[in-house]
């Protein structure tokens, strides 16, 4: 079985900094399978070993998926030298585990942003050929029409070499500032954004509501972030 220096995988684990586990370690607090640790840097099996700090038995894990609803102004990117993340805005207990986001957001664009250290799991749902569904609610300035809903149905033509999938375009309110869902099944670069330029029209406001079988939790508030549960994790495999 693989094993892996003590302090990394607590420090992983949100239970502090190496020094802070280098002093927990000293106080007594920490044990591997009965016995008290005596050096932090010792390797365990993390996957076999039974690991207490103080009364609390520590639940090891490899990978973590995290969804987050994500604000306007950060980008989806693990550090940047000048812009703000959607990596920093992270407890440092999940940045520790190299979570980096499942596909892009654009920097306004708000909502379902999945992050996780499982590279697997985030080609299977990037893939050109897997055709996952990613669901959006927009504002649009002008009048979408049944005209446009064909239109997304047939696929949109942005430029040669370039015509979208067929999609789903849902009117929800047609005004001088519409409002729609739409269904893509591809991730090109400012997609719905150019789909709707290519019907001469504009994106205003941009939301992701769902990716695959995701949906954004409505009780997170824009920044916050949460742990998908395991019933939303099976469904994505
Ligand atoms: N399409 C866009 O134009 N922008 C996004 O952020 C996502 C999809």
């Amino acid at each position: 079985a693989k094993t892996q220096r003590l302090d990394k995988i607590l420090a992983n684990l949100g239970h502090g900094s190496r020094s802070d586990i280098r002093r927990l370690c000293r106080q007594g607090v920490v044990t591997v399978n009965g016995a008290v640790v005596k050096s932090s840097s010792q390797h365990v099996e993390p996957e076999n070993d039974k690991i207490t700090v103080g009364e609390e038995e520590i639940y090891y894990r490899e990978f973590v998926y995290i969804m987050m609803n994500k604000p306007q102004d950060v980008i989806s990117a693990t550090e940047d030298f000048k812009e703000k993340t959607v990596v920093d805005l992270l407890e440092s207990k999940y940045q520790a585990f190299d979570v980096f986001p499942v596909g892009r957001l654009d920097k306004d664009t708000e909502g379902l942003l999945m992050l996780t250290n499982d590279g697997k799991l985030a080609h299977q749902l990037l893939s050109p050929k897997k055709h996952v569904p990613k669901t959006y609610y927009a504002k649009i300035e002008g009048v979408v029409t049944d005209a446009d809903v064909e239109a997304f149905e047939k696929g949109i033509f942005i430029e040669e070499n370039l015509q979208t999938m067929p999609s789903q375009l849902k009117i929800l309110k047609a005004d001088e500032i519409s409002e729609v869902e739409v269904t893509i099944y591809e991730g090109k670069y400012h997609q719905v954004k150019r789909m709707f330029q290519a019907t001469d029209k504009e994106v205003v406001y941009l939301k992701r509501l769902s990716m695959g079988s995701l949906m954004l939790d409505n009780s997170l508030d824009l920044g916050t972030y949460r742990e998908l549960s395991e019933e939303e994790l099976q469904g994505l495999k």
